[in-house]
């Protein structure tokens, strides 16, 4: 058999740092970055007598992810302890949800490989605190249990195993992660691991009707990394499953240097958590009208910019969706248009070339130095003929090294477009005498050689000249 004769199941479990400004269950804060121990209190550092207290805006923000994402909220729901121990976890258990999460049964759509929607369910999403972090090796061999992130609240969703191959873990996950940010419940840093993975892949022969056994890869936080560990996995179950054998129910760590998977431990599973309801915590119970409240203040999602700029604004299924992919670009592109009232222009820059400078920078959208200002004035020069377009690339580029209003780089650069009349005719007549041969090419009806004297001209002004008094001028001192 070979590959085609495989099916790949994915199923992921996304955790998300919510964004609240204090702990889950005490009134620490949350910022990240502080020197170890410094956010801890009696509460995260699980002294015998503390007691929890539920911070409410965690279920507000849990409820907003579970609207986003077409769940329904549960009116009656509470918080159960998961025992296990590890160093970063003080208690010795975590307080996560159970039997009663937060919010079921939602999906989130994404496009399959022929362009189709397909719908990726959910099937819950709960609310839990973070463990500690361990520090290895820091000092001297030992390792150091840092408490700053223990009670950070999260959100882990969920997904039914209906994902197909790793272009759809990728497309599902960014879809996911742009939710987040739009309706402001995370920041979703992945390099800070306030949004990150866990990644359960199988395959299965496609006339099989039950899954395949599935292995577990946690707390991915790089989509490369997910990408490349789904491939790697699904070829090592394969050829584990075409030599005759078995593939292992377990957890697998994913080595980005070598490019392989290694065993961890075996799965645990539900039991051995020996999971209870939380005795120092009252149940959540939530009215309608709670839920509707939240649902009235959800911003608009990225969804819905997507339809409206195609409607609106006459934009291409894929310009949009480049656009709304970020909250931050989609942000820049509507409040620029505001200002210079061309949005056309102003898509046009974030497609090409404010896109193409992020990905040479790589940096990413919210690390755009300049104001939405700044670039609605950038276009309004080029609509006011004080700049040529040529000319905009190269203070677009000076505004990601130094951001400034776009006039006063042209002005400190001396990069004023040329319009005055003489000036132009000066240029083209000096151009024509250098070049007799093009004359004469236009003469004798070849129109292109105007585009190659336009061309001299803009490399003698260094890109200053009008082109389109340029191309006037040119054809009326030939024709003269
Ligand atoms: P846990 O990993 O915490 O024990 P679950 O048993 O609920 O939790 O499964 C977690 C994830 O594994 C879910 O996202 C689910 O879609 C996925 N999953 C379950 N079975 C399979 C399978 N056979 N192949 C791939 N993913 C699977
Ligand atoms: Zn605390
Ligand atoms: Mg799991």
């Amino acid at each position: 058999m070979s590959r085609e004769d495989y099916e790949v199941v994915i199923g992921l479990e996304v955790h998300a740092e919510l964004s609240t400004k204090t702990k889950i269950f005490c009134s620490c804060p949350t910022s990240f970055g502080a020197a170890p121990n410094t956010h801890t209190c009696p509460i995260c550092m699980a002294m015998p007598g503390t007691l929890p207290v539920l911070n409410e805006k965690v279920v507000e923000y849990a409820v907003k992810a579970g609207l986003a994402t077409n769940c329904e909220i549960s009116r009656d729901s509470k918080n159960d302890r998961k025992n296990y121990f590890y160093p970063d976890l003080p208690k010795s258990y975590q307080i996560s949800q159970f039997d009663k999460p937060l919010c079921e049964h939602g999906y989130i759509e994404i496009e399959d490989k022929d362009g189709n929607k397909k719908k990726i369910r959910l099937l819950r999403i709960h609310i839990e605190e973070d463990a500690g972090k361990l520090n290895h090796d820091e000092f001297g061999g030992g390792s150091l249990v840092d408490l700053n992130r223990a009670g950070v609240p999260l959100i882990e969703m969920v997904s039914e195993p209906d994902l197909s191959s790793s272009e759809e873990v990728d497309k599902y996950l960014k879809k996911l992660k742009s939710i987040l940010e739009y309706i402001e419940v995370s920041d979703c840093k992945m390099q800070e691991g306030s949004f990150r993975a866990d990644v359960n892949v199988s395959v299965k022969k496609k006339t099989d009707t039950e899954l395949g056994t599935r292995t577990e890869m946690k707390n991915m936080n790089s989509f490369r990394s997910i990408s490349r560990a789904i491939e790697y996995e699904i070829d090592r179950q394969i050829d584990v499953l075409e030599d005759g054998g078995k593939v292992e129910q377990e957890t697998l760590r994913w080595d980005d240097v070598s490019g392989k998977t290694f065993s961890m431990r075996d799965k645990e599973d539900a039991q051995d958590y020996r999971y209870f309801p939380d005795p120092d915590l009252v149940a959540i119970r939530l009215s309608d009208e709670y839920i509707e409240n939240v649902r009235k203040n959800l911003p608009e999602l990225p969804e819905s910019r997507h339809e409206r700029y195609i409607n609106e604004y006459n934009m291409s299924e894929k310009d949009a969706g480049i656009i709304v992919s970020s909250k931050y670009l989609s942000n820049l592109f509507e409040e620029a248009s505001e200002i210079c009232k061309n949005h056309k222009a102003v898509s046009n820059w974030i497609i090409s070339d404010i896109s193409r400078i992020l990905n040479e920078k790589e940096l990413e959208p919210n690390e755009i130095p300049f104001t939405s200002k700044h670039l609605a004035d950038l276009v309004i020069l080029i609509d006011k003929g004080t700049i040529s377009s040529s000319i905009a690339k190269k203070v677009l580029e000076e505004m990601f090294e130094n951001p400034r209003e776009p006039e006063e780089i042209i002005k400190e650069k001396g990069w004023v477009q040329i319009s005055d009349e003489n000036a132009i005719k000066e240029i083209v007549q000096k151009i024509i005498s250098e070049n007799p041969a093009s004359v004469e090419d236009y003469k004798s009806g070849k129109e292109k050689a105007i585009g190659f004297l336009v061309g001299q001209a803009m490399k003698l002004t260094k890109g200053q000249a009008n082109p389109q008094m340029l191309n006037k001028m040119f054809k009326e001192e030939i024709n003269k």
